[in-house]
């Protein structure tokens, strides 16, 4: 599943198509998580795009500036969803729903094989049912000690699956997460509540840091990318518990643990996280 650092590197590789124009979208398969408007077309055509930005996963394309329609293109990428610059050249594959032509001749691409992703475009980005709810951005300073320890007081749920929640944090995947608290030698089990102040400015810190590098390792393309093709290719070299059970634990030997937490498997070191 592509997660916030592979979604931060598609939009630095599509930055080139900002203050373009949109000469047209062409729709194969409007079937995605939400129905793809069929009137699209006619919406973005000769509009341009002045800025894309990333809020979360969700890719961001301002049109707002335009006259007519003024607005935000909002693309998600879902659990298999990638997007890549074409041109006229390059043949369709198989699950390419969406291109958007572009007036530089650029064709920007969406390929999802389990079409769980969208492109859905809104007058109002605020009040945007899909963007309302999210916490802040974990590179952001707003996502501080002062700030996660608020959200943790009293909480019975463990700290794996609040870090995980995107009304607390967004973009803290399931793989950032087990890393980010084997960094902070904090188990994965505790409660949010026991999470002390010092333990919460670490824990941001290397939520930071392992995002951070994860975005460095993200390719610096839009065709890096692809290759990558959502297994994480990139990144996953360097974990160090992730992927890892029953292997040795990089700093103490002992065999790495997975454990099922809320639906999602956990990997970590009983040894090093307490
Ligand atoms: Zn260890």
């Amino acid at each position: 599943m592509p997660e916030l650092p592979e979604i931060e590197t598609v939009k630095r590789g599509i930055k080139t198509l900002e203050r373009e124009k949109i000469v047209g979208v062409i729709i194969r398969n409007p079937k995605l998580r939400y129905l793809v408007d069929s009137n699209l077309n006619q919406i973005l055509k000769n509009v341009k795009v002045e800025s894309i930005s990333r809020r979360a996963k969700y890719l961001i394309f301002d049109m707002s500036r335009s006259k007519v329609p003024q607005g935000h293109l909002i693309i998600h990428l879902g659990m298999s969803g990638s997007l890549t610059l074409a041109d006229n050249c390059k043949p369709l594959k198989k699950h390419d729903h969406v291109d958007i032509l572009f007036g530089n001749g650029n064709i920007l691409r969406y390929n999802d094989p389990r079409r769980f992703g969208c492109i859905v475009f809104t007058n109002n980005l605020i009040d945007n049912s899909l963007l309302q709810h999210l916490g802040p951005e974990p590179l952001t300073p707003e996502f501080n000690a002062k700030y996660l320890l608020e959200k943790l007081n009293g909480k019975s749920s463990s700290i794996k699956q609040l870090i995980m929640d995107n009304a607390i944090v967004v973009g803290v995947g399931n793989i950032y997460a087990c890393e980010s608290l084997f960094l902070a030698k904090i188990s994965p089990l505790r409660p949010g509540r026991s999470i002390t102040k010092q333990e919460a400015g670490l824990l941001v810190k290397c939520i930071k840091e392992v995002l951070e590098q994860a975005i460095k390792l993200g390719g610096s393309s839009i065709s890096d990318y692809k290759h990558a093709d959502g297994s994480l290719g990139y990144f996953q070299n360097s974990h160090n518990v992730y992927g890892r059970s029953g292997k040795p634990c990089k700093t103490c030997n002992q065999n790495i643990l997975e454990k099922r937490l809320g639906q999602r498997n956990s990997f970590y070191c009983t040894n090093c996280q307490k």
